[in-house]
């Protein structure tokens, strides 16, 4: 019950890693609103499912690229709630293909999703964090970031952002008592994940040396720990949940 009393914004929230935390946050006592584009029905399933959780989940469909939206779904929220304590930034997309064939739609869809997507989440939030003197944001990035595969110049650029984005703004938010970090998962069993998993087949398990596929709960467990006070002398992180997979070597 480490959320026992506060609140958080899920993006993402409706499927795979985003829909995860929800679900964490929620157990543990959270009032989470849960921000994504699926469809409702999908949203609704997981409020539906949570109904006798300590916590409170409420589905608003909204795209993280629109900063107007974010502004008033995060006002609206104040309003009824009075203080904003966890921000979770999980909305994504991959687009891939090869530089030489990508489209300029592939990259900016990207990029303004995953990238622009966080910005927006986190700069709606950031005066109400300030003003309260509080506050935790964790954004979902990537260890392609760092170890990128081909095809994803696009993604491995917006997750470096992500990164990027999230040690500048923990720097600017420390004094205020604001922490920020990231998350960066490998390859973890969703939806995104399968074109992937289904093309490397079992040769994925044996490069990842805990020898499996993540699952979104494991990365939602990390996200949960870095936005409770438990971790309430970290910040600016990037914390690489992946079985091992960015170790290398044999
Ligand atoms: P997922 O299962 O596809 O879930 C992503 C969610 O984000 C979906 O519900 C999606 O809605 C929503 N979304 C997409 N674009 C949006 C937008 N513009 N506005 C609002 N919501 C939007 O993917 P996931 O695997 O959980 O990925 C979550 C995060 O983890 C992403 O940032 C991803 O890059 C990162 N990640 C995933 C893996 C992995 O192996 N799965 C590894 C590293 C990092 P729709 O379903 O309607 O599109």
């Amino acid at each position: 019950m480490r959320f026992e009393g506060k609140t958080a914004i899920v993006t993402g929230g409706g499927n795979g890693i985003g829909r995860a935390c929800v679900a964490q946050l929620a157990r543990e006592g959270a009032r989470v609103a849960l921000v994504d584009l699926c469809d409702p029905e999908v949203a609704q399933e997981l409020v539906d499912s949570l109904k006798d959780a300590p916590g409170e989940v409420r589905a608003f469909q909204a795209d993280v690229r629109d900063g107007e939206r974010a502004k008033q779904l995060v006002d609206q929220l104040l309003e009824e709630w009075e203080h904003l304590d966890v921000m979770v930034n999980s909305a994504g997309i991959v687009r891939d293909g090869l530089m030489g064939a990508m489209t300029d739609q592939q990259w900016r869809d990207v990029i303004e999703v995953n990238l622009g997507g966080t910005y927006t989440y986190c700069h709606a939030v950031t005066q109400p964090m300030m003003m309260q003197r509080s506050g935790s944001i964790v954004n979902i990035s990537s260890t392609g970031a760092e170890f990128p595969s081909r095809g994803q110049v696009n993604y491995a650029a917006s997750k470096g952002g992500v990164n990027g984005l999230s040690r500048c703004l923990a720097k600017e938010l420390a004094p205020r008592k604001i922490r920020v970090n990231a998350v960066a998962p490998g390859m973890i069993e969703t939806a995104m994940s399968a074109p992937v998993r289904n093309f490397v087949g079992d040769r994925l398990k044996e490069i990842i040396p805990l020898r499996r596929i993540g699952q979104p709960e494991e990365v939602a467990r990390v996200v949960a720990f870095l936005a409770s006070e438990e971790a309430s002398y970290v910040t600016g992180q990037i914390v690489r949940v992946d079985g091992g997979l960015s170790l290398g070597g044999y």
